[in-house]
């Protein structure tokens, strides 16, 4: 017998909700916020070719489908609460499913948010989430706000994503146990939820990082009007990126994309206070750079010296 769309929603994505009011199965979801609250919502597409390689395995897929859009929960200091998910399918596929769900529902429980919803349709493969997160007003981390004298810090490390891309391409050659430590680093990002919860009431401003350093720091210092001076050598990274050729390395860490860490400012007064919110997260946090009066992007070396910047960020448009 043939499976049908209601099937397929009934099998895989129709688990019962604890939070919400009403979770799928009516014409809409209702979710009640709590009293207080702003609700904080995102959405981010996924296609095939574009965001993720054939190659990746369904429950990575799953995985990285709810990361991405937590990670913007993350960068704006919300709670994940809710979410909903628009499937396109180019067929029924259960093993995919399978596997695609578990990877799904296994990060949303890590992080106590739950599937309220969705569509369901065929065509070329396409996941598109929302997600709702809550945050008390006036306390969302926000890309503008940062200040002259600001200091400018990332989380975990940078640029594995990408060297895992160009591996996949054959641009770099990574065997064994190096290639499946970049691998996991592009398939399952670490959405660092807790760390922008950590940092409401302390970061300046916040964003996450999908696009590469360079680019996603552009956005935060026009909507704060203000410049940055970034220093090459603070920028945290592993071992694989450090192997890399020095062009290698400045692509995956200025222009990597993908990283899904938060990059965010905060008062030099609050060092020790940033530190201890990384600490309570379990992530690291490394300062990278201050910000600046005089408008633009400086990128320095070990000594101060100017370092020329051809990196730019990843456009869907122009990138291609
Ligand atoms: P409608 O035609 O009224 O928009 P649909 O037929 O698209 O409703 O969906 C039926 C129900 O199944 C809805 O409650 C919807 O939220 C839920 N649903 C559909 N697809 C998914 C999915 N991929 N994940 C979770 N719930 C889904
Ligand atoms: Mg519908």
């Amino acid at each position: 017998m043939a499976v049908g769309e209601f099937d397929l929603i009934a099998k895989y994505f129709a688990r019962p909700v604890r939070r919400a009011v009403l979770g799928g199965g009516d014409d809409c979801a209702l979710l009640q916020p709590t009293r207080g609250m702003q609700w904080a919502v995102s959405t981010d597409a996924l296609v095939e070719g574009r965001h993720f390689l054939s190659t990746v395995p369904p429950d990575a897929l799953g995985h990285k489908s709810l990361a991405v859009n937590l990670s913007d929960l993350a960068a704006c200091g919300a709670k994940p609460v809710a979410f909903t998910l628009s499937l396109t399918l180019p067929r029924v596929d259960e093993a995919f499913l399978a596997g695609f769900a578990e990877g799904l529902y296994a990060l949303a429980d890590a992080h106590d948010i739950e599937l309220v919803g969705g569509d369901t349709t065929a065509g070329p493969l396409n996941i598109g989430i929302t997600v709702m997160g809550e945050v008390p007003p006036g306390q969302a981390l926000r890309r503008g706000g940062a200040k002259p004298g600001d200091e400018l810090w990332v989380s975990g490390r940078l640029g594995d994503a990408r060297l895992a891309l160009e591996a996949f391409r054959g641009q770099v050659s990574l065997r064994g146990e190096a290639f499946e430590d970049v691998r996991r680093a592009m398939e399952r990002p670490q959405p660092r939820v807790a760390l922008g919860l950590a940092l409401r009431g302390i970061a300046s401003a916040a964003i996450d990082l999908s696009d590469g350093l360079v680019g996603d720091l552009g956005h935060v210092l026009r909507a704060s009007a203000v410049g940055a001076t970034l220093r090459l050598a603070d920028i945290p990274h592993g071992v694989h990126v450090a192997a890399c050729s020095e062009a290698q390395r400045r692509t995956c860490l200025l222009a990597g994309g993908d990283d899904y860490e938060l990059l965010f400012a905060a008062p030099a007064s609050a060092h020790a206070r940033v530190r201890d919110a990384g600490a309570r997260a379990g992530v690291p946090v490394a300062c990278i750079g201050t910000l600046d009066a005089e408008p633009g992007l400086r990128v320095v070396d070990t000594h101060g010296a100017p370092v020329a910047l051809t990196e730019r960020a990843f456009d869907h448009f122009i990138s291609g």
